[in-house]
């Protein structure tokens, strides 16, 4: 099969992780029979500098029409004094709106052979963490109606919280996806005891996920009780649905769980299968450009593109057990070296993973 990739590298170690991870596309492509096409196009700085916007019109007419993206990072000093509405981060949020992307799905994964870099007990997190919260994008209480005011001479400010049906199916159809192709399990985290907006979530979802995704198990769970059990028994998750604001604060405590940012990747989808892959950090200007960013986070990215826009799941287990290998055989970059490992620069770090596919 040929697949076209729109590569958006961007800014700092943006362009040196993208390397990294084409160069294992590549290698995963020759050995399952597979021709991946890629188009480099400018965003964030780097199109400032080139085309005077963070979002050409052509970046985004070109991921329209490609199977799917993958992304760097945007930012750095350069543009830090920018205005606002011309910095390079609104260029991330301009393409994520051109795509109609309304979930985002950062899964947290503590790999067994890092497990010290946890900043918890070493006996929760001995096997290893995966937990992938699926969170919605574009609805709830950061979309929702807000305002300010005075009353009796006293200041006073609103936000609200809501959903509709329609949006709480979509991200529930993401989410039953996944978890039908891993363990079946669900956990849709609410405030159901409290909020009318987290009864109709839990009604929705059980509904839809009982209609469309029968051996799907739906279980709910309290966003406070949530936010507990992740630190207490994180290794009981595997794939977590819930709205905008929880999956904005439980996604950072998950990702803090597993003590590396350059190991983490996310991706963005909406209708279709077209999506937004990405590493989770930003574009880490002083390492920019010196081989010493881990390009494993990008590597994931890239992976999950193949397992959840191409249907490549195999592919993707081959490049999880490449760099679990890799990991196995002591090699490590320098923001995840420990006493006693081999210390390797980026580039190789992406070789390794190449080698071992
Ligand atoms: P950052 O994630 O870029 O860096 C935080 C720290 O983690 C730094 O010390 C950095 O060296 C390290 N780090 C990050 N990725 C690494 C990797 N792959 N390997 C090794 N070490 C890594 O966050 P920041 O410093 O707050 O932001 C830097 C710039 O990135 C800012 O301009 C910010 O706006 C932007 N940013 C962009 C995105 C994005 O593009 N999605 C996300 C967050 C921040």
């Amino acid at each position: 099969m040929n697949y076209n990739i729109a590569v958006l590298a961007g800014d700092g170690i943006g362009p040196e992780i993208c390397t990294g991870a084409i160069k294992v596309l590549n290698k995963t492509g020759q050995k399952f029979g597979h021709t991946f096409n890629f188009e480099y196009l400018p965003i964030g700085g780097a199109a400032i500098d080139a085309c005077g916007t963070p979002l050409p019109d052509i970046t985004v007419e070109k991921c329209l029409k490609s199977d799917s993206v993958l992304l760097g990072a945007v930012g750095g000093y350069k543009w830090d004094d920018m205005p606002v509405d011309k910095r390079p981060e609104k260029g991330l949020l301009g393409i994520r709106k051109a795509m109609g992307l309304y979930s985002n799905i950062r899964p947290a994964k503590l790999w067994p052979s890092l497990a010290a870099a946890s900043p918890l007990k070493s006996e929760l997190v001995k096997n290893g963490i995966e937990i992938i919260i699926v969170r919605e994008l574009t609805g709830g209480i950061y979309f929702g109606e807000r305002g300010s005011g005075k009353e009796n001479g006293e200041e006073f400010a609103w936000d609200t919280e809501k959903y509709s049906v329609h949006e709480i199916e979509r991200i529930a159809r993401i989410a039953c996806e996944l978890a039908s192709k891993r363990s079946k399990r669900l956990i849709s985290v609410d405030k159901a005891n409290v909020l009318a907006s987290s009864r109709l979530w839990r009604k929705t979802v059980h509904e839809y996920a009982a209609k469309h995704f029968p051996d799907v198990e739906v279980v709910d769970m309290l966003v406070d009780n949530t936010a507990m059990q992740i630190v207490k028994n994180p290794a009981q998750f595997d794939v977590v649905v819930t709205s905008n604001m929880f999956g904005d604060i439980l996604s950072d405590e998950a990702a803090q769980v597993t003590g590396s940012i350059g190991m983490l990747a996310s991706s963005s989808l909406g209708d279709g299968t077209r999506g937004l892959y990405e590493p989770i950090h930003g574009s880490a200007p002083d390492i920019a450009g010196k081989d010493l960013a881990n390009p494993i986070a990008t590597i994931l990215a890239a992976a999950m593109m193949l397992r959840d826009s191409f249907a490549l799941s195999k592919e993707y287990d081959a490049i999880v057990a490449s760099i679990e290998k890799v990991l196995k055989s002591g090699f490590r970059t320098a923001d995840i070296y420990e006493e006693g490992c081999k210390k390797v620069k980026g580039s190789e770090m992406a070789q390794l993973i190449c080698d071992n596919i």
